[in-house]
């Protein structure tokens, strides 16, 4: 059961970080924004130049949209609504902002708006790491199978080929090849 969700887990790792590189590239050519406007809110996710910009924006005075809901917006335009200047806080593409404001100088009403952003490298490879466990996981389970081993621990089972004497682990029959 384990081990299933484990190449489960695995397999989905895989997808999701093929899908984050294909995102990567597209990203050069395309902007995508995915965005949810409430009354209160505005939310975005968009893909642009290599990297993701998430955006949380709160005002006091609601939002003037006049569509309220999901939606995803692909664009071929190379611009994207707002894109920091400056460069990230951090090497290689990632960058938070935060902006408080007024509208306008006789109102109370304010407004404050959250960015983050990271880069698409950086999504792929957290994608990948379970996949890169699995794998690493496997070889080394296959390697101890044809040496005779453990399967958990490595020892060397070909005096005791019913059980670890190190970990207790009973081998799956067949796992072990003969001496
Ligand atoms: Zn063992």
């Amino acid at each position: 059961m384990r081990r299933s969700l484990f190449n489960i887990t695995a397999a989905m790792s895989l997808v999701l970080c093929v899908a984050a590189l294909a995102m990567w590239i597209r990203s050069y050519s395309r902007i995508d924004v995915i965005d949810q406007v409430t009354r209160w809110r505005y939310y975005s996710f968009s893909s642009a130049h290599g990297r993701i910009f998430v955006e949380v924006d709160w005002s006091q005075i609601g939002t003037n949209y006049s569509v309220h809901g999901i939606a995803w917006e692909p664009s071929s335009d190379h611009r994207l609504g707002k894109e920091p200047t400056r460069h990230g806080w951090l090497i290689g593409g990632f960058d938070y902002l935060s902006t408080r404001g007024k509208f306008g100088q006789a109102t109370q009403f304010s407004y404050s708006e959250y960015d983050v952003i990271l880069p698409w490298w950086f999504v792929a490879l957290i994608a990948a790491a379970p996949f890169v466990l699995w794998s690493v996981r496997t070889r080394r389970q296959s390697r101890r199978a044809t040496l005779g081993r453990c399967l958990t621990c490595g020892y060397d089972l070909r005096a005791t080929p019913g059980r670890c004497p190190e970990c207790g682990t009973r081998p799956i029959a067949g796992t072990i090849a003969a001496a």
